[in-house]
């Protein structure tokens, strides 16, 4: 239940300068900025411990022209980054805001890196679809419980307030439009408020409720959901109440690439690195190499819902460098055979096409014919025995529609004025990759929980800072 009332007469118990609803990536960033920053930050979270759909990525982001991509001698710059990201939204997000997020993000990951210890390094041995260049940077483990865990103990390390077990339910808002406070409900059933200058939104986006997802991305209505379940839409159900502008709500981040019937994310690098899908027929079905989101309202279209990525024991080495592809493997969800007709029978194919359509694949590697997908083989190696599967069915991660909001972090309404103190981040902000799955560029998630949460945390902290040198 997400709702706002009048703040007319309501008393808090408690007080910050700034307000945080939600623990994940965004919120413990913007956390951590609020906080250096000089404001009395408290951070509430409907779990017992912090984990969000950040413990369930990769934690990969992107960021342009780092000491870490230098240390590694790869050349790349912010605007280059800017532009790989309008080139996969076709030109559809704000350009003022992506190029600030790409040149932002570079300085908050030294900040993490420097001020928290967070021992960042950039992904060499891969390209991610729509880079040009290799810029995503995650922590040793490459794992998103490693990321949100090293920031919760930072947030800890500063002594900022957690408070677990919080669902915050009810904004109260003043007459100007300004929130005074929120209130959350607690474990046995009991009600909470707190007052506060600032509010930030970092709850995610609405994933995790179909009916939202049914409105705004119908093609995904059945698909799997694999973002965290608390993802319920509070921000935007919140945020519609307001009056704020809600934009790009049908843009999401899917996936093609869950292992099923396990529940474990495959690395894309097992198609990027040469590998393809094929649906129950063992016929290809698209160019997989567009991109990792669109293709699962495209695996979804399938007989069965279904498909399989294949790909070989070369490809399998590097993606063991994920603990999730370790983990697949340890379940048995990688199937192997020595030959395609074997990994056929090994996969239950009751037709006999996979090696036929193995072959077309090598074929197009030797550059003999160009893909009817249109997909470019020619820089990939040939697959070779043992040759491996998995089972994918579509699945949504996370989604990319939200809140507007302007540079800061300020939540905007229709007529782009700014609601007094309201900021939102991370999957509650609009994130940058337009209406469509297909403008998910990798890392646009996490891009816009580390870089929005520390932009509005400092600047949620400089308004509280003015509005109390203004008060009597
Ligand atoms: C499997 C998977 C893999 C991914 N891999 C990547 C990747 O490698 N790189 C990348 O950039 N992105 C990736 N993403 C997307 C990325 O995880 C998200 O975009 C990012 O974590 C969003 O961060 P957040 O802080 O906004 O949300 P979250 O991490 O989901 O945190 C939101 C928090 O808010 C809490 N909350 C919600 N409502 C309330 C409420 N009413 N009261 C109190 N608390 C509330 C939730 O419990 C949650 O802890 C992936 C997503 C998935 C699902």
């Amino acid at each position: 239940m997400s709702r706002v009332l009048s703040a007319a007469g309501v008393a808090f118990e408690a007080e910050a300068d700034v307000l945080i609803v939600g623990a994940g990536a965004a919120g413990l960033v913007a956390a951590l900025a609020a906080s250096e920053a000089g404001a009395e930050v408290v951070v509430v979270e409907r779990d017992a411990v912090p984990s969000g759909s950040t413990a369930l990525s990769a934690g990969l982001i992107p960021a342009a022209g780092t000491r870490f991509q230098r240390e590694a001698g790869i050349e790349d710059s912010p605007q280059l980054f800017a532009a790989d990201i309008m080139a996969k939204a076709e030109d559809e997000p704000d350009p003022a805001i992506v190029a600030h997020l790409a040149s932002h993000l570079g300085p908050v990951l030294d900040w993490l890196a420097v001020a928290h210890g967070l021992p960042f390094n950039v992904v060499t041995n891969f390209s991610y679809p729509g880079h040009s260049a290799r810029r995503m940077h995650g922590l040793p483990k490459r794992t998103g419980s490693e990321l949100i865990d090293r920031l919760r103990e930072a947030v800890e390390a500063r002594g900022i307030p957690i408070l677990t077990e919080f669902r915050a339910t009810t904004l109260f808002v003043e007459e100007t439009g300004r929130i005074a406070g929120i209130a959350g409900t607690r474990p046995g059933g009991g009600e909470e408020r707190i007052g506060c200058k600032a509010l930030i939104l970092a709850c995610n986006g609405y994933g995790g409720h179909r009916g939202l997802v049914a409105r705004h991305i119908p093609q995904l209505a059945e698909a799997l959901w694999f973002g965290h379940s608390g993802n319920e839409g509070d921000a935007v159900l919140w945020g519609e109440a307001l009056g704020a502008e809600l934009v790009h709500m049908s843009g999401h981040q899917g996936h093609g690439s869950v292992a099923q019937p396990h529940g474990i994310l495959i690395s894309w690098a097992t198609v990027m690195e040469g590998g393809f899908q094929v649906n129950v027929r063992g016929e290809r079905f698209s160019d997989e190499s567009h991109g990792y989101s669109e293709q699962a309202a495209t695996v979804l279209a399938q007989p069965k819902g279904k498909a399989w990525t294949i790909f070989d024991e070369r490809i399998a080495g590097i993606a063991r460098q994920f603990e999730d592809f370790r983990q697949a493997e340890a379940q048995g969800a990688i199937v192997r055979a020595q030959d395609m007709a074997g990994l056929a029978a090994a996969l239950g194919f009751t037709e006999p096409r996979l090696a036929a359509t193995a072959a077309v694949v090598a074929a197009l590697k030797g550059g003999e014919d160009s893909d009817r997908f249109g997909r470019d083989f020619r820089n990939a190696p040939d697959l070779e025995a043992p040759f491996c599967a998995v089972r994918v069915p579509g699945a949504l991660f996370h989604t990319q529609g939200g809140l507007r909001i302007d540079r800061t972090g300020r939540a905007l309404r229709p007529d782009a004025s700014a609601l007094p103190n309201l900021f939102a981040c991370g999957g509650a902000a609009v994130g940058v990759s337009g209406p469509h799955a297909s403008g998910y560029l990798s890392g646009n998630g996490l891009l816009t929980a580390v870089c929005l949460g520390e932009i509005a945390g400092r600047e949620a902290a400089r308004l509280t800072a003015s509005a109390s040198q203004t008060e009597p």
